[in-house]
């Protein structure tokens, strides 16, 4: 078996470790492939390599194969490939001003080997921004990472990305994929595949970088920077950096661009409140609030199709009965553990169906066009700034449906509600000065 340049084996993966770079895989209490510091994630075992009866094996990256403090792991250095006078990009589209800007400053960054935030609102057109400091990249011989959190994300930019780089070698990597990496150019992978890589990147992008389960894994950050050769750049891309981020953006300690207007040009809506009382008890009791009745006998009058929120099944389940009694059809509902999730979005997307329950396991990635949303229970602690941010940013994003309604049911209003109206109204008055929306 061929060893690829970047990429960490263990002994038993390889044929013959002569000529590797060789690592502990254990040393001072930390798991060198995932960073793991923690006691209670590592284990002892009675060890036939060694011969110890607590012999130390790392239990947070066990499932990508065990390793123990007396193994190494193994690889070869990374390289740069040979540099392409020609573009490597082929895409004939066109980019609107604030993908432009943001485009720009992605080359920029790259050039000067420097990190980089690109805070862009849903619906700007975030891998359009991409493509040209890739091609930069490639053309450089770099090789590039475009990693996301989220499995579905890299499953869908995988053929755009063959498309627009036909001739540059695209491998893409998840929990259970069938491609493995074979030394390509252009890694697209989950970040929790970087775990296995050792420097071998000199530019990574993120997606999402706040999608679960980025966010709550501080093992992915390790990740991810240990996969990166030392002198290369990493550009993270969000429309929702999480608080700390937003204070060090605003103290000048973190270098970043931000983009407050979609590629069409049009104002993100803004989203409506409207208090609904104990909607707990209401359920309980077989009601719901008759506003929130009024707002769905008014999307079926105009025949949208519409996204429903909630802060958990259990609500979401309830809500389905109870709207059944009053004479609509029971609605189809989605959470992430749902295996028919994809046909469900799927039905809402042909409209088989016009109105989807769904938990928080939509709020990024899905795009429907003239969809209407509503948030139920969105006092619920689920639904942070960042979330309600997110899934405001579902609607108008289509350039012939650029507006939609987006309203928060709640019994009572949190500073998370405020924040993220007034993280929205800020996008839009700052994508006015700049001249990057058209009204
Ligand atoms: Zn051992
Ligand atoms: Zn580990």
């Amino acid at each position: 078996m061929d060893v690829f340049p970047g990429r960490l084996y263990q002994a038993s993966e390889v044929e013959n470790i002569s000529g590797l770079e060789e690592i502990a895989a254990i040393s001072e209490n930390k798991c060198f492939r995932c960073g793991n510091t923690n006691p209670v994630l590592f284990g002892e075992m009675d060890c036939a390599f060694c011969g110890k009866e607590t012999c130390a094996y790392c239990r947070n990256c066990i499932v990508m194969g065990r390793v123990n403090s007396c193994q190494s792991l193994y690889y070869r250095k990374t390289s740069t490939l040979a540099e392409t006078k020609s573009a490597l990009l082929n895409w004939d589209g066109t980019l609107s001003k604030g993908q432009q800007k943001a485009s720009n400053a992605v080359v920029d960054s790259l050039e000067q080997s420097r990190n980089m935030l690109l805070w862009a609102v849903a619906g700007s057109g975030k891998t359009e921004m991409m493509f040209e400091g890739m091609n930069w990249a490639l053309r450089k011989g770099y090789r590039v990472c475009l990693a996301s959190p989220r499995v579905d994300v890299c499953l869908e930019l995988h053929p755009r990305l063959k498309a627009v780089f036909p001739t540059v070698e695209i491998v893409c990597l998840y929990g259970d994929s069938e491609d493995k990496y074979q030394g390509e150019q252009f890694v697209l992978a989950t970040t929790h595949q970087l775990i296995r890589f050792y420097e071998a990147f000199q530019v990574i992008f993120i997606d999402e970088v706040d999608a679960f389960p980025y966010a709550k894994d501080p093992f992915l950050e390790y990740a991810v920077e240990k996969s990166r050769t030392k002198e290369g750049a990493t550009i993270v891309i969000t429309a929702t950096p999480e608080k700390k981020w937003q204070q060090e953006c605003a103290n000048g300690k973190r270098h970043f661009v931000k983009i407050p207007a979609r590629y069409h040009r049009r104002k993100l809506p803004v989203p409506r409140l409207c208090w609904i009382g104990p909607w707990k008890k209401k359920l309980t009791q077989g009601k719901i609030s008759p506003k929130l009745i009024t707002w769905i006998n008014n999307i079926k009058l105009k025949k949208q199709p519409a996204l429903i929120f909630f802060p958990e099944i259990e609500a979401m389940n309830n809500f389905a009965e109870v709207l059944a009694t009053y004479g609509f059809e029971k609605p189809v509902t989605v959470h992430s553990a749902d295996g028919a999730r994809k046909e469900k979005v799927e039905w809402l997307r042909e409209r088989k169906i016009d109105l989807l329950l769904t938990t928080t396991i939509l709020e990024r990635g899905v795009t429907f066009t003239d969809v209407q949303v509503a948030v139920f229970g969105s006092e619920e602690k689920i639904f942070t700034e960042a979330a309600l941010v997110q899934i405001a940013g579902r609607a108008g994003r289509k350039m012939t449906h650029p507006t939609g309604d987006v309203c928060f049911f709640h019994y009572g209003k949190t500073a998370e509600m405020n924040r993220a109206i007034s993280h929205i109204k800020k996008m839009n008055e700052l994508g006015l000065a700049e001249g990057m929306l058209d009204d």
